[in-house]
């Protein structure tokens, strides 16, 4: 037989081991197997169909069987199931979903890229009609033909998630009424609960109905034929259709009967070559258990770049190029919603605490411009950086805003995942032109505010600080208190502090507050010169007057 390496899975990660392996070694035969009627499509892109920016079902298309027959050599056959695992006679068991027939395959290396499965908890009312799920191209004509048919007009989203979100925006824009219920006490889970606070106000600005803390254990057909979901002590509006986007589980259910072993949910347990637990298969994507890069902790992680980069290894090892690893993840995500971008990598002080490294994790607020603010339209990046106190490691980052957010996190997760600190920030060397940044990036700024912070020079304070015991000195100009008071601070202009700082009592710790954190950082350096033990609220007005709300 001629060298065979068969594949399960032809999306994201099967297609990228498909490809890179016909490139390694152009005489092996390789034999890619898909469940549904489509290889490599854009999942990623199945919201914007929902929503008609992506016009055409065939754009979501990225290649073809025939494309990859002529020209990688790669054999596909869609609507073919891979059923069963004879591991010890390396013979994959195949259903041709189309005839029934089933089909038995030998292979010299397996490769499994099943993906994940959205989500569905056994609940009353799972399967009413209406009741959706997507993950492929079907499922998002189906949604889009409930849609055209003119007759639903609202919809719930269940699970605020970044899916989850995509598809309410997208909802919305074909012009229904649009509810997101979220089980987590806040939407966007992995952000923490302040950076997601920015995504639950742009939600209601752009009129989506949004609820959070209410998970809900069931459907039902209300009397007049639409759907509810429902909870003990919460029911949702009545809809036309209710989408459930409440996570994905790997769909490890073909490595799991074959006796390979498994981890977190079920997910497939690889070396860093990608080898499963048995000699001759390999896994990748969402299906698989992958490493934090940051607590050395098995985690999930269901993104499109996670499998292509393992699909590049794993078709690296296979062709006996053993020197290339898959190293763990970051956590690197991003959402654009309604003309807003959240970015995230790594950990956030939520997530710091809950792994127990709560006492280690410092972090910044700040707000700089995306550029210069002289030249015109310059936006804010709400941004916080999570570090280690004492090492100044890099712990993760987060930040919202309307222009260059992405390109700022992607910068921090570089620097991160080459293992950097705050320092390497606050020199990382970056481009500026006044059109496209400063001399002083917003990444730069992060940088310094946390270096700083760990050299002693810049003490941070944080919402949950200020109490009866402190004092916040508001340094801001009394026109803008005037505008934005911050009740109970005591109120002296930085243009002000050296003349009238004895006014200050010098028994209580201070708490510096201005609109952004800057000029607070200025009177915290200036106050500790005076031997008062003042730290600068970090982030400002703008940062502790959304935790005030
Ligand atoms: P998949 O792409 O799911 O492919 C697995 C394939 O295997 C499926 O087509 C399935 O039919 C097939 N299969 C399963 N079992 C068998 C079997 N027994 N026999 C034959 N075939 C089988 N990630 C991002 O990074 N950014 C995004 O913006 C983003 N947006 C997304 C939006 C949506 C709506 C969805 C659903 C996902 C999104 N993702 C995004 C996640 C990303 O698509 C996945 O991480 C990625 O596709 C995983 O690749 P995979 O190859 O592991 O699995």
């Amino acid at each position: 037989m001629r060298h065979t390496t068969i594949i399960v899975g032809g999306v994201a990660g099967g297609a990228t081991v498909a490809a890179r392996l016909s490139r390694l070694d152009s005489e092996r035969r390789i034999i890619l197997l898909e469940r549904g009627p489509h290889v490599s499509f854009a999942n990623c892109g199945l919201p914007y169909y929902i929503g008609g920016e992506i016009a055409r079902e065939d754009d979501l298309l990225l290649a073809s069987p025939e494309l990859f027959r002529s020209r990688y050599g790669i054999e596909v056959l869609v609507r073919h199931e891979a059923v069963q695992i004879r591991k010890a006679e390396n013979i994959l068991m195949v259903r041709n979903l189309q005839t029934g027939e089933m089909l038995e395959m030998p292979y010299h290396e397996l490769v499994l890229a099943p993906g994940a499965v959205p989500f569905r908890p056994a609940m009353p009312g799972i399967d009413l009609p209406g009741v959706y799920t997507l993950r492929n191209v079907p499922d998002a004509t189906a949604i889009l033909r409930a849609i055209e048919d003119g007759k639903v007009r609202s919809a719930l989203v269940v699970g605020a998630g970044f899916v989850g979100l995509e598809v309410a925006e997208n909802l919305q824009r074909r012009g229904l009424t649009v509810h997101v219920a979220e089980g987590a006490p806040h939407v966007l889970p992995p952000v923490d609960s302040h950076m997601a606070g920015y995504v639950h106000e742009l939600l209601e600005q752009n009129g989506v109905l949004v609820e959070t803390g209410v998970m809900a254990g069931g459907i039902r057909r209300t009397g007049n034929g639409r759907l509810q979901a429902y909870a003990d002590n919460w029911c949702s509006a009545e809809v036309d259709i209710i989408i459930l986007s409440i996570g994905v589980r790997p769909e490890s259910g073909l490595a799991r009967d074959a006796g390979l072993e498994t981890g977190i949910n079920g997910a497939i347990v690889t070396d860093e070559q990608m080898r499963c637990s048995h000699p001759g298969i390999w896994a990748v994507g969402d299906a698989v258990q992958v490493v934090s890069r940051i607590t050395g902790k098995p985690m999930l992680l269901a993104l499109a770049g996670v499998a292509q980069k393992q699909a590049r290894v794993a078709a690296a090892s296979i062709a006996g190029r053993s020197g290339e690893r898959f190293s763990g993840v970051l956590g690197s995500s991003v959402l654009r919603l309604f003309g807003t971008t959240i970015a995230m990598t790594g950990l956030n002080p939520d997530s710091a605490a809950r792994l127990g490294l709560g006492d280690q994790a410092e972090y910044v607020d700040l707000h700089p411009a995306n550029h210069v603010t002289y030249y015109p339209g310059a936006t804010p990046i709400h941004m916080r950086l999570l570090f280690n106190r004492e090492n100044g490691r890099i712990l993760g980052a987060a930040a919202v805003g309307t222009s260059d957010v992405a390109r700022r996190i992607d910068v921090i997760a570089a620097v991160m995942g080459l293992g950097g600190t705050v320092e390497d920030l606050e020199m990382a060397e970056l481009c500026y032109s006044p059109q496209e940044g400063s001399a002083k990036d917003a990444v730069n700024l992060a940088g310094m505010a946390a270096a700083n912070c760990i050299r002693g020079l810049h003490p941070v304070a944080h919402a949950e600080d200020i109490s009866a015991d402190t004092l916040v000195v508001d340094v801001r100009e009394k026109a803008e208190v005037d505008r934005q008071p911050f009740p109970g601070a005591m109120n002296i202009p930085l243009s002000e502090l050296r003349r009238r700082w004895r006014e200050v009592p010098a028994d209580k710790p201070l708490l510096v507050l201005c609109q952004v954190g800057m000029r607070g950082y200025n009177a915290t350096r200036f106050l500790c010169s005076k031997g008062l033990n003042a730290r600068n609220l970090t982030g400002g007005y703008l940062t502790m007057s959304r935790r005030r709300k």
